[in-house]
């Protein structure tokens, strides 16, 4: 079986693919199923933006297809970034979007920096079956970047469950207790039983039910 990631996020990638790798299935990054642009992600929620991507990916390649949408929400922006993450304040890089994030956070100290990582998981298939997992966890955000590894505002993002920033994590660590690493666990534990093939429905709604 095939299975497409509907991701051009690398660093997404490397963590989907390292997840994924205990399943039977050939992983098909998007470039490789020949996806060169995605329509816009103009869902209101992260399952709406994911299921935007997988739904694309599976129609165009006739393949089941998995897609997650996530975004860095702090408590004291109102959840801001969230479903932006990826375009916050129209910055163009990590590093312009972090110093961003950085600067909205001026004079905030320590204890008021609390934040989570937001993730939805979507797998779509042909045939018009949707299932949504979804993931969370929970941190601070940094006065400055720290350690070197990761993407996006992993050095910024200082994780409750690892007591380090995600930049300086191992991959396997942050995998295992990060919003996406969570999320795709629970796709894990649904996609190795019987009922994988048919059930559509959706399991873990969020708390305060803003999926
Ligand atoms: P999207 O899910 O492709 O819309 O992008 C979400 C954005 O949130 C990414 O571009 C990153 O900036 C940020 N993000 C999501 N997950 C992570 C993560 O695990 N570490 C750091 N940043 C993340």
């Amino acid at each position: 079986m095939k299975l497409v990631v509907a991701t051009h996020n690398q660093g997404k990638l490397a963590e989907f693919r390292r997840m994924l790798a205990t399943l039977n299935v050939e992983i098909l990054s998007a470039t490789e199923a020949g996806i060169s642009e995605f329509p816009p992600e103009n869902g209101t929620t992260y399952a709406e933006n994911a299921l935007l991507k997988a739904g694309y990916a599976t129609l165009t390649t006739g393949l089941p297809a998995l897609a997650d949408d996530s975004g860095l929400e702090v408590d004291i922006l109102s959840g801001a970034p969230g479903i932006f993450s990826a375009r916050y304040g129209g910055k163009l890089d990590d590093g312009e979007r972090i110093a961003y994030l950085l600067d909205q956070l001026k004079g905030i100290p320590k204890g008021a920096r609390s934040a989570s990582f937001v993730c939805a998981v979507v797998i779509a298939t042909p045939a018009g079956e949707v299932k949504v997992f979804h993931g969370e966890c929970r941190g601070e955000i940094l006065q400055g970047p720290r350690g070197s590894g990761g993407f996006g505002y992993d050095p910024i993002f200082y994780s409750l469950d690892l007591t380090k920033s995600f930049a300086e994590a191992g991959d396997e660590e942050k995998q295992r207790v990060s919003h996406r690493g969570r999320a795709l666990q629970h796709f894990l534990d649904w996609a190795l039983t019987p009922a994988a093939k048919t059930t559509m429905s959706e399991t873990m709604p969020r708390r305060d039910g803003k999926y």
